[in-house]
């Protein structure tokens, strides 16, 4: 395969979700079918662009440049007043007019579906347009692609929105138009980790919060920033990912994936045998379904006759079971297992410790059959441990003439 190309987080997600289907995007390149949500969503974050670019300060913020580290929090300090800028908003018909200029009209089953999210999306956004103005807020990016590596694999991303938080520090949002939204989502969301690195690798100035913001309901969830460990997490995610991409792993992996899965008919799991060749398998699958339960009966009937010849062979007391086809010969296997804290003090208190350093079962073994050590010290290591003891036959049957 040649050069793996930067991931991004839907890349992400898609691998880890099913390889196959990372294949049949990203390798393939495969269209996918256009989705009403996909276009709702694509038209709302365009129109919040338009709402949210006059406000940019994006001169507030130091950008990293080779040699500058980051600045913790509590380190930073304003160069100077902060200017108040008075940029002048879109006013709400300017708003909606951009709503329709930018909306995107595929993906949608039918002209009520459309007018359906439409309605839906005028609302949200007049709602949000109030919020917006009411919050004051200091965007110094919108749509801003970024790209980092993380495990030494390129990732890249186009974050929605980083904010100059009142502390100084960066919040980075990311809209949301789905439906419903948990508070925790915000908390566990690798997306926001990723975009946390993608940010603190270009800026100067620390993440301080990390937010999904959700319109429907108007809510911003926010978190705290990653800290290193989850960074490390993720870190080592995705260079498994770009492993098994490098190594093409590309199985199917089903699950809930598979209902929004444009590729089902190129899919092992899903695709259907061709009618000219269903009768001939038919036949052969049905055969090995037959011999599957063959062997079955077989092996119980197997497990059953053993269990009858052991009852037999203790009844007589002997090992050897004579028939006309050859003979069946009882054999024993016993195991032993050591919890090592019920044997180290009585190793211990004998001296005996230095010479089982595992403390495994072998080991232990040893020195209750060790004819060196005190008989009555071995007897009480054995009486720590306890036994499996396991029959089994063997077969002395001649061969057949040749
Ligand atoms: S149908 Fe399911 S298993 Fe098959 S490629 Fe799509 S997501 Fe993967």
């Amino acid at each position: 395969m040649s050069e793996l190309r930067p991931l991004s987080y839907s890349s992400l997600r898609t691998y880890l979700e099913c390889p196959l289907r990372w294949k049949f995007l990203y390798v393939d390149k495969l269209p996918e079918a256009p989705r009403s949500y996909f276009s709702f969503g694509r038209t709302i974050h365009s129109v919040l662009e338009e709402l949210v670019r006059p406000f940019l300060v994006p001169e507030a913020v130091p950008r990293k440049s080779s040699g500058t580290s980051q600045r913790r929090l509590d380190e930073w300090q304003p160069s100077g007043p902060m200017v108040e800028s008075h940029p002048r908003p879109l006013s709400k018909d300017e708003l909606l007019a951009a709503y329709d200029r930018l909306w995107v009209r595929d993906g949608y089953s039918s002209p009520e579906e459309e007018n359906r999210y439409k309605g839906l999306g005028e609302n949200l956004l007049l709602r949000y347009y109030d919020q917006f103005l009411e919050e004051h807020p200091r965007p110094v990016a919108i749509e801003e692609y970024l790209q980092s590596t993380l495990d030494g694999v390129a990732v890249h991303g186009y974050v929605d929105r980083i904010d100059l938080t009142p502390r100084g520090g960066l919040e980075v949002l990311d809209y949301k138009t789905s439906r419903e939204m948990a508070a925790h989502e915000a908390r566990q969301s690798d997306q926001l980790s990723m975009y946390q690195v993608l940010v603190e690798t270009n800026y100067a100035l620390p993440v301080e919060h990390l937010t999904l913001y959700h319109l429907r309901s108007l809510t911003p969830h926010r978190s705290a920033a990653r800290s290193a460990t989850t960074l490390a997490h993720l870190s080592q995610k995705v260079g498994e990912v770009a492993d098994g991409i490098r190594s093409q792993q590309f199985d199917p992996t089903p699950g809930r994936q598979c209902e929004r899965c444009d590729f089902r008919g190129l899919c092992p799991e899903f695709r259907e045998v061709p009618l000219e060749e269903r009768q001939r398998l038919e036949s052969l699958v049905d055969r090995f379904i037959q011999l599957r339960k063959d062997g079955e009966k077989v092996d119980a009937d197997l497990h059953r006759v053993a269990d009858e010849l052991h009852a037999e062979a203790e009844r007589l007391g002997v090992h050897r079971l004579p028939g006309r086809a050859g003979v069946a010969i009882r054999r024993r296997e016993e195991e032993w297992s050591y919890a090592p804290d019920g044997v180290r003090p009585l190793l211990e208190e004998h001296g005996l410790l230095p010479r089982a350093s595992r403390l495994d079962a072998a080991e232990i073994q040893r020195l209750v059959r060790d004819p060196t050590i005190d008989p009555a010290v071995r007897h009480e290591i054995s009486k720590r441990g306890g036994r499996q003891v396991r029959w089994y036959w063997e077969l002395d049957h001649p061969e057949p003439d040749s």
